[in-house]
Formats: C-alpha cells, structure tokens, sequence
C-alpha cells in the first residue's frame, strides 16, 4: 500500500496488510480531521516507512502515547504514531492504493456528533475495542469477505 498527503509532498510505503481497520468517532479525531469521523487502520511500526518529505512532516503529542503526524506544507493529517505499542494508525484517506482489508467496526461511538450518523450494521463500541473484540470483528470482517459481501 502507499500514501501521500493533498500536496503530494510527503509520502509513504506500508509493506504488511492493516493489522486492523476502523472509523473513530472521539472528540480529537473528529478535529484532527475535521470530518465527523476518522477511517484508520493499524499497521505494525516496521512495516511503515516515509519515502518522500520527511522534513516536512509536523508532529503533535496529543498525548504520552499518541503523536499526531501532519503534512506542514498543506495541513493533511496522515498518520498517528502509537508510542507505548509500536503501532502506526494512518488516515485511511491518504491512500493511494486499497487497504488490504475492509473497515470492520466503530469505536468511540458515544462521542458521534448530533449532525451525524452510524448506519453501515458495523459492530459499534463506546471506547476502544478489547483485544478479543478486535479479534472478533476481524474474523467477521473476512467471514463477510469470503461470503462476498465485500470484493
Ligand atoms: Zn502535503
Ligand atoms: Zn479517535
């Protein structure tokens, strides 16, 4: 899979399929974004590699576990670096290629602003998923593959 920002400055390779793959709906994704939700889908830290425009790439620690990447040059959020897990979460939305999976379930679903709406029979959950959860809903999410649900 690969990525780049509205600019086309900063790019990036992933080389191993999402390890999971979600809408948001918290508070901080909703700004970050600046939509009513966030597609994003989680690969393992080695996997993920920038290609193109290291140097512009700005950072926030919205907290001690998570760092917000953007593009400087035109404000694209792309990425989230999970610190304490050595995870990356990318911004679906800056991929140039499909995922290697399908988005497969909603979290942080309490927060969902009144101007918007949950209507896709995803599995929702207020916060984040547990560990059994997450693997609950992958194993559905390819169930649904293989049923063709999903090309
Ligand atoms: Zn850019
Ligand atoms: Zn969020």
């Amino acid at each position: 899979m690969n990525g780049s920002c509205l600019c086309g400055a900063v790019r990036y390779e992933v080389s191993a399929p999402l390890v999971y793959a979600g809408y948001c709906h918290c508070t901080q994704c909703r700004k970050f974004s600046g939509s009513a939700l966030s597609a994003f889908g989680g690969v393992n830290r080695p996997a993920f590699s920038i290609i193109e425009g290291a140097d512009l790439l700005g950072s926030y620690d919205k907290t001690v576990a998570t760092r917000m990447r953007f593009c400087t040059r035109c404000g694209s959020s792309m990425f989230t670096e999970k610190l304490l897990n050595n995870m990356i979460h990318l911004r679906l939305g800056t991929l140039d290629t499909d995922p290697s999976v399908w988005l497969q379930f909603h979290v942080h679903v309490a927060s969902t602003p009144p101007w918007s709406s949950i209507c896709d029979g995803l599995p929702c959950v207020d916060g984040d998923p547990t560990d059994q959860q997450a693997n609950d809903y992958r194993d559905q999410a390819r169930a649904l593959n293989a049923a063709g649900r999903h090309v």
